[in-house]
C-alpha cells in the first residue's frame, strides 16, 4: 500500500491532499508536461524534482513511493515549460566532470567545449605543460578551470566583458578549489592586461546576429546575446582576437578556439593571413569544433 501524506487524516488512502504525489508519480507527470520539450523529460523531471525536495537523485530511486509535496516541483517545471533552461533553474551545470555555478550573466557551459580541453590535452601531451594560461571571454570559467585542473603547475587569467561573469567564474574557482591558480577580471578581450601566454584560449561569440533569434528559445531568450552575437558574418570576435595573439603568445605558445557549425575553413583562412597555422579537432558530433593555432614558423 501507498503512504501518502495526508490521506491518513480523511482516513481513506485513495484520498490525497492537493499537492502531494508519490515521488515516482511526480516524476512520470512532470515527464509527460515536458515530453515535447526536453530531450530527456525523464531525466529532467527526475533532476527538478530532486532540486524542488533538496533530495539526491539517489534519494528519489531509493524511495519511489514516498509521499512529497509538489507545490514547488510545480513551479519548477513552469519555468522550464516556458523554456528557462535547465541549468538556470538547477543553478548548475556539469562541464569537465566539475561542478559549475551558472547565471543568466553568462553562457551555460556546453558538452561541444569540452573538445578544447581535449585538444589541449594531445597538443601538450608531448610537449612542457602550459605555466601561464589566457582565457579570452571566460563566461563561467569552465574553460580555464577545467585546464587548471589537468595542468596542476599552469595559473590562469581570465576575462569576461561581463563583471557579473568575472565574479561568478570567481565564485566557481573558489568552490572547486583552484582559486589560487585563478584570477578572474572585467574587461574588453586582452586590454585589460600585459604579458604573453603559453597558452590562449576562448570560445568567442560566434552566431551571426541575424541568426541568433532562430536559435531554440532557451538560448536566445534567456542566455545573453554578448555571449553568442559574432557581429554580421559571425566572425568579429575572431578576426579581434586574431589580432591581439601575436603580441600575446610566448615563444612556442598555442591558441586554441571554438567554432560554430561549419566555420572551420574561413577561421583557418583568417588565422592564415593574421600568421597562424590551424589544426582542428572534431565534436563528439562530428563537427569541427575546435581550432588549434600555432604561429607560422614557430
Ligand atoms: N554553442 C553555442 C550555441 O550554439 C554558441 C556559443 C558561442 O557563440 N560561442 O548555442
Amino acid at each position: 500500500m501507498t503512504m501518502r501524506r495526508g490521506a491518513a487524516s480523511v482516513g481513506q488512502d485513495s484520498v490525497r491532499l492537493p499537492g502531494t504525489a508519490t515521488i515516482a508519480e511526480a516524476i512520470h507527470d512532470g515527464a509527460r508536461r515536458l515530453r515535447d520539450l526536453a530531450d530527456n523529460p525523464r531525466l529532467e523531471a527526475r533532476l527538478l524534482l530532486a532540486h524542488a525536495l533538496g533530495l539526491s537523485r539517489a534519494d528519489l530511486i531509493r524511495d519511489p513511493h514516498r509521499s512529497v509535496e509538489t507545490g514547488t516541483f510545480n513551479d519548477l517545471l513552469t519555468r522550464r515549460l516556458l523554456h528557462q533552461p535547465l541549468a538556470h533553474i538547477l543553478g548548475r551545470r556539469e562541464f569537465w566532470s566539475l561542478e559549475f555555478q551558472v547565471s543568466p550573466a553568462t553562457l551555460i557551459p556546453r558538452p561541444d567545449s569540452e573538445t578544447l580541453i581535449e585538444a589541449a590535452l594531445v597538443h601538450f601531451a608531448h610537449r612542457p605543460p602550459p605555466r601561464r594560461i589566457l582565457d579570452l571571454g571566460s563566461g563561467t570559467g569552465c574553460l580555464l578551470l577545467a585546464l587548471l585542473h589537468e595542468f596542476p603547475a599552469a595559473f590562469g587569467i581570465g576575462i569576461d566583458i561581463a563583471p557579473d561573469a568575472a565574479g561568478l567564474a570567481r565564485r566557481n574557482a573558489i568552490r572547486i578549489g583552484l582559486a589560487d591558480r585563478a584570477a578572474f577580471l572585467a574587461g574588453d578581450w586582452t586590454k585589460p592586461i600585459a604579458g604573453r601566454f603559453d597558452l590562449v584560449i576562448s570560445n568567442p561569440p560566434y552566431i551571426p546576429a541575424a541568426d541568433i533569434d532562430d536559435l531554440m528559445p532557451e538560448v536566445a531568450l534567456h542566455e545573453p546575446r554578448r555571449a553568442l552575437d559574432g557581429g554580421a558574418d559571425g566572425y568579429d570576435a575572431y578576426r579581434t582576437i586574431l589580432g591581439d595573439l601575436p603580441g600575446r603568445l610566448l615563444p612556442g605558445g598555442t591558441a586554441i578556439l571554438e567554432l560554430g557549425a561549419g566555420q572551420a575553413k574561413e577561421v583557418a583562412a583568417l588565422a592564415r593571413q593574421a600568421g597562424f597555422a590551424a589544426s582542428l579537432h572534431l565534436d563528439l558530433a562530428g563537427i569541427q569544433r575546435a581550432v588549434v593555432l600555432s604561429p607560422i614558423g614557430d
